[in-house]
């Protein structure tokens, strides 16, 4: 049975603008969903606007939060762009998503216990 309440269950459609551009950008045949909690989105919709930047034409795979890890699988969609540089942004961010909340987006410090990170570390994921 479907959770309304988890972030990460989301269809098509139902994105901010700026998420839905990253949802139109995954390539025919992939999962149309950004399965990643809303702490995430600021740092998925500068991760978008920088890989616009490198190829205006990127084609995204698969996006989503994977054990706390975000995981943004991108491919080159102009000839002679860099996956290299391509992947490189996406390192950037996936280093962010590791210092931030995946539900409230604040940063997670490592040297500051919260109750809830008992729990966090439970689902190895940046929570707090
Ligand atoms: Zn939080």
């Amino acid at each position: 049975m479907a959770d309304d309440s988890d972030p990460h269950i989301r269809t098509k459609g139902e994105y901010p603008p700026q998420l839905q551009a990253i949802v139109e950008r995954i390539e025919p045949g992939w999962w149309p969903k950004i399965e990643v909690g809303k702490g995430w989105w600021p740092l998925l919709e500068r991760l978008d606007q920088r890989l616009a930047q490198i190829d205006p034409a990127y084609v995204a795979r698969r996006v989503r939060a994977d054990n706390g890890h975000l995981r943004f699988e991108v491919t080159p969609g102009t000839h002679g762009v860099s996956l290299h540089a391509l992947k490189g942004a996406v390192n950037e961010a996936a280093a962010e998503a590791a210092r931030t909340c995946e539900q409230c987006g604040r940063e997670v410090s490592t040297t500051t216990l919260h109750p809830r990170r008992v729990e966090s570390y439970a689902r190895n994921s940046p929570v707090h």
